[in-house]
């Protein structure tokens, strides 16, 4: 099978990849080397307008198209994915500095993503409602918002496109999705694969610019009907102000700063591998990532210790040794980051391992997957999103100070609960406020159709499963009387 290439300079608009109309270009670099990847285009103003007219152009077409046939697209396109696992992973690793493996991984589930929404397109319906007599009739249609407007993050770029650009073509929506301008091969990929699975013009075009140039005039565009967010809280911020003057739609997926919460009757061996592959994953680069650690006060010292000499194990280098983790995605996350593990101990925080850059003979971001024991509950490291390999750890005794301290954050994401004691661990899901819980496992492996829900600064989204079908669409409430009774008699 031929490789799969992105044209070089180009974006995806109308069905037809071309040059941004200022010719202007973005490079995308290897995070390990510094090195160019490929050039993408950067679109201005212009070429959103374009891509907005493109997509609004397609929409009575689109939503008037069979909810089968869109389904039938859909599998489509996931079918060739599934023909173009390597390519795809590849850009998805590259583009982050992910291991090639990690990347792979993502591509699979973009493709079961795909293939999701392939199967929910013709389940939406709307319901029938109760009347007071027989002579009413009141019922409800889930009817597409129009063009919505798909903006996203670098870190995990295919997934995402796949979890908020699958459900809004599925319910019959046109997209406009624009990629972070660090990391949009694989966006960019997916889209030229939408393109050969035959979905028409302008229903998804691809273009990458700058947040403050192309991102701002997307979301301030007249020509959109809904705003799907991903990424940093206070982006969201600023895009849910944009919407404000249209009036238009927002969900948001944020920030996180997740709690794994471990009792002293846990399973150290299934939770300790699960804990540190939960920061160290993506370089900790994750929304959901546990970044801190709540260890009951008894085994303390047994956890930090084991964390601490597991941690240590993790294997860093560039995404095609195919290691544990790879580098951080570019220089200011680099040194973002490098500024949190230097204002750690002055917060008094005690490093238990790592702390600093990994040196590497060729360069790169790299940074050690670092721990942090004793961290202040008011501290830097304690409240903000790093974004970074960086766990930190605080002790608790009993459940409701555990509950407390989960809750002790601006963020709302997820949390992960370590126990053994089936009670303890459905009462804490009960009192936590998070979009998500696990119990005994990080995050939702296993669950197919997890709804990606957050509460608090997290945003709020009914991202992932079936919710996301009518997150993309509106209800509208039909009522009718019905006159002519003598029609039956
Ligand atoms: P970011 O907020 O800097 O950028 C995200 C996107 O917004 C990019 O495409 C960017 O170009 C665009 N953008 C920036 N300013 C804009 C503006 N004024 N108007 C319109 N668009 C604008 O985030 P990032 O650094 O790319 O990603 C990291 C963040 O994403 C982290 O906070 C992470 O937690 C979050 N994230 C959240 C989820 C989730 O599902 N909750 C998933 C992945 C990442």
């Amino acid at each position: 099978m031929a490789e799969l290439l992105i044209p070089s300079a180009q974006q995806l608009i109308d069905g037809e990849w071309a040059a941004a109309r200022d010719a202007g270009e973005l490079r995308v670099t290897d995070p390990a080397t510094g090195q160019t990847i490929q050039t993408v285009a950067c679109a201005g103003r212009a070429d959103v307008d374009d891509a907005v007219r493109a997509a609004r152009r397609a929409f009575p077409g689109w939503a008037a198209t069979s909810a089968s046939e869109r389904g039938r697209l859909l599998r489509r396109w996931s079918e060739l994915i599934g023909e173009h696992v390597e390519d795809l992973a590849r850009f998805e690793a590259r583009d982050v500095g992910k291991p090639l493996s990690g990347g792979r991984m993502n591509i699979f589930i973009t493709q079961g993503i795909i293939e999701y929404f392939a199967g929910a397109a013709d389940k939406l319906t709307g319901v029938t409602l109760p009347t007071r007599t027989p002579d009413y009739l009141g019922y409800t249609l889930q009817e597409p918002y129009g063009v919505c407007a798909v903006i996203l993050p670098w870190n995990v770029p295919a997934v995402l496109t796949a979890a908020n650009v699958a459900p809004a073509l599925a319910a019959g929506n046109t997209v406009v999705l624009k990629p972070s301008e660090v990391a949009p091969l694989a966006p960019f990929a997916l889209a030229e694969l939408a393109r050969r699975a035959g979905f028409p013009p302008g229903v998804l075009n691809v273009l990458a610019g700058v947040g403050a140039d192309a991102g701002a005039a997307l979301t301030s565009h007249p020509g959109v009907n809904h705003i799907s967010f991903v990424g940093s809280t206070t982006t969201g911020r600023a895009i849910m102000r944009a919407a404000a003057d249209n009036l238009v739609p927002v969900k948001l997926e944020l920030g996180g700063k997740s709690p794994n919460v471990l009792f002293a009757d846990a399973d150290l061996d299934v939770a300790i591998p699960a804990i540190v592959g939960s920061i160290t994953e993506n370089a900790g680069q994750n929304c959901y990532a546990g970044s801190r650690l709540l260890v009951e006060a008894s085994i303390r010292d047994e956890v930090v210790e084991r964390v601490a000499e597991s941690m240590r194990a993790v294997r860093v280098g560039p995404w095609d040794a195919d290691l544990d983790m790879g580098p951080l995605v570019n220089e200011a996350q680099y040194h973002r980051v490098l500024g949190f593990l230097e204002g750690a101990p002055a917060e008094g925080a005690r490093l238990v391992t790592g702390g600093g850059p990994a040196q590497r003979a060729d360069g790169g971001w790299f940074v050690q997957p670092s721990l942090f024991d004793g961290v202040d509950p008011r501290s830097r490291l304690s409240r903000e999103e790093v974004f970074g390999p960086v766990l930190a750890v605080q002790e608790f005794s009993g459940a409701r100070q555990a509950v407390e301290m989960m809750n002790d954050t601006d963020f709302g994401l997820l949390a992960c609960i370590w126990t053994s004691d089936v009670s303890r661990a459905l009462r804490l899901a009960q009192e936590v406020r998070s979009g998500q819980v696990s119990v005994n496992q990080f995050a939702d492996a296993g669950v197919i159709g997890f709804p990606f829900n957050m509460q608090k600064d997290s945003g709020f989204s009914r991202g992932g499963g079936y919710a996301a079908m009518r997150e993309y669409t509106q209800e509208k409430a039909v009522a009718v009387r019905l006159l002519d009774r003598s029609s039956v008699e």
